[in-house]
């Protein structure tokens, strides 16, 4: 039986991949070389192996020996103001190792490969909704280094028998609805994470970089997307690309903008008390307002999202932070 290489499987994200796989029940082979992904997360019955995506012998040996038939690429580096502050890592991390694993893919015939791309491709858009041709500007190495990912993918998928599909992801949130994984990364940077951290005393208080956006309260606005929801893109677009579709980008968003004041809102009714908070100057790299125009990714893959719902996501990003403290 052909197998997924699920590459940053012991990530937040790409353990959700896993597990949703599995309950399909396809066969799932994990990379990930546990720079930041934690061993248990992966879900007993994946298969990992340990290394570096720009590993090209090992990536071309274990599409060989596991007959990998697609190709979901979450390994990265993912932190804006630290792409700032070393953007050679950036490009080594994001960049460089894509071109490894495309090239891997190419030499050894797989045709489907399914990438985590980011909203960071756009910059600081023009336009209230981002859709997938607003321009992409990004203004920060992160966003840089997987646009220049995606421009990889278009010319390689032109040039041989390979197919893509590219997710723009939003800001992830929450965890599995059955408790399996969440974000479990200590020095998490992300604004849910952090507010769990500091609702359960695990941190003194949450900054909030920047109250001088131009946006309605003044904070920074991210469309906030359920890891479900998210992980349900994946295999919409894997299984396109099985039936033959061609190759496509899409955002991944519910089109719908929360200011960092409100997500502290939704996560003191969650937790059932204030959370102390500071305010703080805006940090490097952090455009004003992101939102989604998602219109293409339910047309296209019918993609319909089931947890659209601020509260949920806080509360499950808060049950995980729980169960985290608990082990
Ligand atoms: N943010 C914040 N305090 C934090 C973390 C994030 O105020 O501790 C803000 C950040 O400036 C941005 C939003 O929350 O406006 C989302 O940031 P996050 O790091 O979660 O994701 P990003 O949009 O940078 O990918």
């Amino acid at each position: 039986m052909s197998a997924i290489l699920v590459t940053g499987g012991a990530g937040y994200i790409g353990s959700h991949m896993n597990y949703a796989l599995l309950d399909r029940g396809e066969r799932v082979v994990v990379l990930d070389n546990l720079s930041t992904g934690v061993r248990g997360l992966i879900g007993a019955e994946a298969e990992f192996v340990e290394g570096d995506v720009a590993d090209r012998d090992l990536v071309r040996n274990l599409i060989r020996k596991h007959r990998i038939e697609a190709v979901i690429h979450f390994a990265g580096s993912i932190v804006v103001p630290e792409s700032v502050t070393k953007p050679l890592l950036y490009y080594a991390n994001n960049t460089m190792a894509s071109r490894a694993l495309i090239e891997a893919c190419i030499e050894e015939g797989v045709q489907h490969f399914v990438f985590s791309s980011t909203a960071a491709v756009y910059g600081i858009p023009g336009v209230s909704m981002v859709s997938e041709d607003t321009p992409k500007e990004p203004i920060n190495p992160y966003g840089r280094s997987k646009l220049m990912t995606e421009w990889m993918l278009e010319d390689t998928a032109k040039a041989h028998d390979f197919r893509y599909v590219a997710l723009r992801y939003f800001n992830v949130a929450g965890a599995d609805p059955k408790g399996r994984t969440g974000q479990s990364t200590p020095r998490a940077t992300h604004l849910i994470k952090r507010a769990a951290q500091v609702a359960l005393g695990r941190e003194p208080y949450l900054d909030i970089f920047g109250t001088d956006f131009p946006t309605p309260d003044g904070t920074g606005v991210r469309d906030y997307i359920h890891v479900s929801d998210l992980i349900a893109a994946h295999l919409l677009a894997l299984d396109a690309l099985r039936g033959g579709a061609g190759s496509d980008v899409f955002n991944c968003g519910y089109g719908r903008g929360l200011s960092v004041r409100e997500i502290v809102a939704a996560v003191e009714r969650a937790a059932g008390h204030k959370l102390p908070v500071r305010e703080a100057p805006r940090r490097a790299g952090d455009p004003p307002m992101l939102v989604a125009d998602s219109t293409k990714l339910k047309l296209t893959l019918n993609w319909q999202p089931r947890y659209d719902d601020v509260d949920v996501i806080v509360r499950s990003a808060l049950e995980w932070e729980r169960k985290l403290g608990a082990s």
